[in-house]
Protein backbone atom coordinates (compact mmCIF):
# COMPACT_ATOMS: atom_id res chain seq x y z
CA UNK A 1 0.00 0.00 0.00
CA UNK A 2 0.84 3.45 -0.62
CA UNK A 3 1.26 4.83 2.57
CA UNK A 4 1.99 8.69 2.11
CA UNK A 5 2.97 10.07 -1.38
CA UNK A 6 6.10 8.14 -3.17
CA UNK A 7 6.37 5.77 0.41
CA UNK A 8 4.89 2.23 -0.41
CA UNK A 9 5.07 -0.48 2.35
CA UNK A 10 4.79 -4.10 1.21
CA UNK A 11 3.63 -6.06 3.64
CA UNK A 12 5.79 -9.29 3.84
CA UNK A 13 7.18 -11.05 6.98
CA UNK A 14 9.21 -8.22 7.99
CA UNK A 15 8.65 -4.95 6.11
CA UNK A 16 9.77 -3.96 2.78
CA UNK A 17 9.55 -0.03 2.00
CA UNK A 18 10.47 1.16 -1.02
CA UNK A 19 10.47 4.89 -1.98
CA UNK A 20 9.53 6.55 -5.01
CA UNK A 21 10.43 10.09 -6.32
CA UNK A 22 13.42 11.27 -8.93
CA UNK A 23 14.84 8.04 -7.93
CA UNK A 24 13.80 4.31 -6.64
CA UNK A 25 15.33 2.99 -3.34
CA UNK A 26 13.98 -0.39 -1.53
CA UNK A 27 14.49 -0.65 2.21
CA UNK A 28 14.91 -4.50 3.24
CA UNK A 29 14.04 -7.38 1.25
CA UNK A 30 12.28 -9.48 3.66
CA UNK A 31 12.77 -13.08 3.91
CA UNK A 32 13.97 -15.39 1.17
CA UNK A 33 10.25 -16.79 0.59
CA UNK A 34 8.66 -13.30 0.19
CA UNK A 35 11.24 -12.45 -2.80
CA UNK A 36 8.42 -12.83 -5.18
CA UNK A 37 5.91 -11.08 -3.31
CA UNK A 38 8.31 -8.19 -3.10
CA UNK A 39 8.93 -8.46 -7.13
CA UNK A 40 4.68 -9.04 -7.81
CA UNK A 41 4.32 -5.26 -5.86
CA UNK A 42 6.90 -4.02 -7.84
CA UNK A 43 5.56 -5.29 -11.09
CA UNK A 44 1.98 -4.07 -9.88
CA UNK A 45 3.02 -0.82 -9.83
CA UNK A 46 5.53 -0.68 -13.16
CA UNK A 47 8.71 -0.52 -11.29
CA UNK A 48 11.72 -3.09 -12.30
CA UNK A 49 14.11 -4.16 -9.92
CA UNK A 50 16.78 -3.08 -12.91
CA UNK A 51 15.39 0.48 -12.02
CA UNK A 52 16.25 0.76 -8.13
CA UNK A 53 19.34 2.97 -7.53
CA UNK A 54 19.66 1.62 -4.00
CA UNK A 55 18.72 -1.64 -1.77
CA UNK A 56 19.38 -0.36 1.99
CA UNK A 57 19.68 -3.80 4.12
CA UNK A 58 18.84 -2.29 7.77
CA UNK A 59 20.28 -5.43 9.26
CA UNK A 60 21.30 -9.06 8.53
CA UNK A 61 18.55 -10.76 9.68
CA UNK A 62 17.09 -13.23 7.68
CA UNK A 63 13.56 -11.75 7.57
CA UNK A 64 15.38 -8.54 5.93
CA UNK A 65 18.23 -10.25 4.12
CA UNK A 66 16.46 -12.75 2.70
CA UNK A 67 15.13 -12.03 -0.30
CA UNK A 68 18.23 -10.07 -1.42
CA UNK A 69 20.23 -11.98 -3.86
CA UNK A 70 17.08 -12.82 -5.91
CA UNK A 71 16.24 -9.07 -6.30
CA UNK A 72 19.73 -7.71 -6.62
CA UNK A 73 19.77 -10.62 -9.13
CA UNK A 74 20.34 -8.60 -12.77
CA UNK A 75 19.78 -5.42 -11.32
CA UNK A 76 22.82 -2.51 -11.36
CA UNK A 77 20.92 -1.22 -8.09
CA UNK A 78 23.88 -0.58 -5.31
CA UNK A 79 23.93 -2.53 -2.32
CA UNK A 80 23.82 -0.42 1.15
CA UNK A 81 24.58 -1.00 4.62
CA UNK A 82 26.27 0.00 7.99
CA UNK A 83 29.89 -1.33 7.24
CA UNK A 84 29.92 -3.46 10.43
CA UNK A 85 27.22 -5.45 8.47
CA UNK A 86 28.46 -5.45 5.60
CA UNK A 87 30.43 -8.72 6.20
CA UNK A 88 27.61 -10.41 7.59
CA UNK A 89 25.14 -9.26 4.97
CA UNK A 90 28.09 -10.66 2.11
CA UNK A 91 28.68 -13.40 4.10
CA UNK A 92 32.54 -12.94 4.78
CA UNK A 93 32.03 -13.52 8.30
CA UNK A 94 30.11 -15.22 11.12
CA UNK A 95 27.01 -13.61 12.27
CA UNK A 96 27.51 -13.98 16.19
CA UNK A 97 24.46 -12.80 17.52
CA UNK A 98 20.44 -14.61 17.59
CA UNK A 99 18.90 -15.93 15.78
CA UNK A 100 21.79 -18.15 14.85
CA UNK A 101 23.65 -19.72 11.82
CA UNK A 102 23.08 -17.16 8.77
CA UNK A 103 21.43 -19.04 5.69
CA UNK A 104 21.35 -15.91 2.94
CA UNK A 105 23.16 -15.92 0.35
CA UNK A 106 26.08 -13.92 0.44
CA UNK A 107 25.64 -10.31 -1.16
CA UNK A 108 28.43 -7.96 -1.75
CA UNK A 109 27.82 -4.70 -0.10
CA UNK A 110 28.87 -1.82 -2.50
CA UNK A 111 28.19 1.03 -0.37
CA UNK A 112 29.19 1.44 3.30
CA UNK A 113 27.34 3.55 5.80
CA UNK A 114 27.92 5.61 8.81
CA UNK A 115 26.51 7.41 10.92
CA UNK A 116 25.16 10.54 9.98
CA UNK A 117 26.14 9.90 6.16
CA UNK A 118 23.31 11.04 3.65
CA UNK A 119 23.41 8.26 0.58
CA UNK A 120 20.67 8.81 -1.88
CA UNK A 121 18.23 11.14 0.00
CA UNK A 122 18.47 9.12 2.89
CA UNK A 123 20.23 10.02 6.17
CA UNK A 124 21.67 6.83 7.88
CA UNK A 125 20.78 6.78 11.95
CA UNK A 126 23.29 4.31 13.55
CA UNK A 127 21.08 2.01 16.05
CA UNK A 128 23.04 -0.51 17.13
CA UNK A 129 21.92 -3.04 19.99
CA UNK A 130 19.81 -5.21 17.78
CA UNK A 131 22.24 -6.64 15.56
CA UNK A 132 25.90 -5.12 15.74
CA UNK A 133 25.18 -2.78 12.76
CA UNK A 134 21.40 -2.09 12.46
CA UNK A 135 20.79 1.03 10.69
CA UNK A 136 17.36 3.33 10.48
CA UNK A 137 16.81 5.67 7.75
CA UNK A 138 15.82 9.58 7.58
CA UNK A 139 13.89 10.79 4.70
CA UNK A 140 13.62 14.31 6.06
CA UNK A 141 11.92 15.45 2.69
CA UNK A 142 9.13 13.39 3.97
CA UNK A 143 9.32 13.94 7.45
CA UNK A 144 9.76 10.00 7.47
CA UNK A 145 11.62 7.46 9.69
CA UNK A 146 12.13 4.15 8.17
CA UNK A 147 12.79 1.95 11.60
CA UNK A 148 14.08 -1.00 10.79
CA UNK A 149 14.08 -3.23 13.95
CA UNK A 150 15.44 -0.41 16.11
CA UNK A 151 12.26 -0.64 17.51
CA UNK A 152 9.01 -2.57 17.09
CA UNK A 153 5.34 -1.61 16.77
CA UNK A 154 3.48 -4.87 17.18
CA UNK A 155 2.13 -4.59 20.47
CA UNK A 156 2.47 -0.58 20.74
CA UNK A 157 5.82 1.35 20.35
CA UNK A 158 8.47 -0.61 22.09
CA UNK A 159 12.06 -2.67 22.06
CA UNK A 160 12.41 -5.92 20.19
CA UNK A 161 12.07 -9.11 21.97
CA UNK A 162 15.29 -9.42 23.90
CA UNK A 163 15.88 -12.98 22.77
CA UNK A 164 16.64 -11.20 18.73
CA UNK A 165 19.25 -8.64 20.17
CA UNK A 166 22.35 -9.04 20.28
CA UNK A 167 22.89 -6.13 23.47
CA UNK A 168 19.47 -5.56 24.53
CA UNK A 169 21.45 -2.24 26.71
CA UNK A 170 22.76 -1.04 23.62
CA UNK A 171 18.88 -1.82 21.85
CA UNK A 172 17.37 0.88 24.43
CA UNK A 173 20.30 3.02 24.18
CA UNK A 174 19.57 3.36 20.21
CA UNK A 175 15.77 3.89 20.90
CA UNK A 176 16.56 6.72 23.12
CA UNK A 177 18.62 8.34 20.05
CA UNK A 178 15.84 8.15 17.71
CA UNK A 179 13.74 9.70 20.28
CA UNK A 180 16.15 13.17 19.83
CA UNK A 181 15.24 13.74 16.21
CA UNK A 182 11.84 15.02 14.83
CA UNK A 183 9.57 12.84 11.88
CA UNK A 184 5.62 12.51 11.92
CA UNK A 185 5.48 8.97 10.07
CA UNK A 186 7.37 6.11 10.85
CA UNK A 187 7.44 2.00 9.45
CA UNK A 188 8.78 -0.87 11.18
CA UNK A 189 10.38 -3.84 10.28
CA UNK A 190 7.72 -5.69 12.65
CA UNK A 191 4.07 -4.20 13.01
CA UNK A 192 2.24 -1.41 11.87
CA UNK A 193 3.10 2.13 10.62
CA UNK A 194 2.50 5.52 12.88
CA UNK A 195 1.19 8.34 11.48
CA UNK A 196 1.32 11.88 12.65
CA UNK A 197 3.76 13.50 15.05
CA UNK A 198 5.31 9.70 15.73
CA UNK A 199 8.61 10.83 17.05
CA UNK A 200 6.68 12.11 20.75
CA UNK A 201 5.66 8.50 20.75
CA UNK A 202 9.47 7.74 20.80
CA UNK A 203 10.23 10.47 22.99
CA UNK A 204 7.72 8.82 25.62
CA UNK A 205 8.69 5.05 25.14
CA UNK A 206 12.43 6.90 26.12
CA UNK A 207 11.34 8.25 29.71
CA UNK A 208 10.66 4.53 30.23
CA UNK A 209 14.16 3.00 29.37
ZN1 LIG B 1 15.79 -8.13 13.15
Amino acid sequence: MELVKGVHVIETYATTTLLIDDRLVLIDTSADADAGKIMDYLSKIRVKPKDLSTIFITHTHPDHVGGLAAIKHGSPAKVAAHRIEADFIARKRVYDGPPGVQRHPGTHVDVMLDDGQKHDGLEVIFTPGHTRGSISLLDATRSLLIAGDAANNESGLGPMDDRYNVDPKQHRESIKKLAKLSFDTAIFGHGPPMKGRASTKFADLAKQL
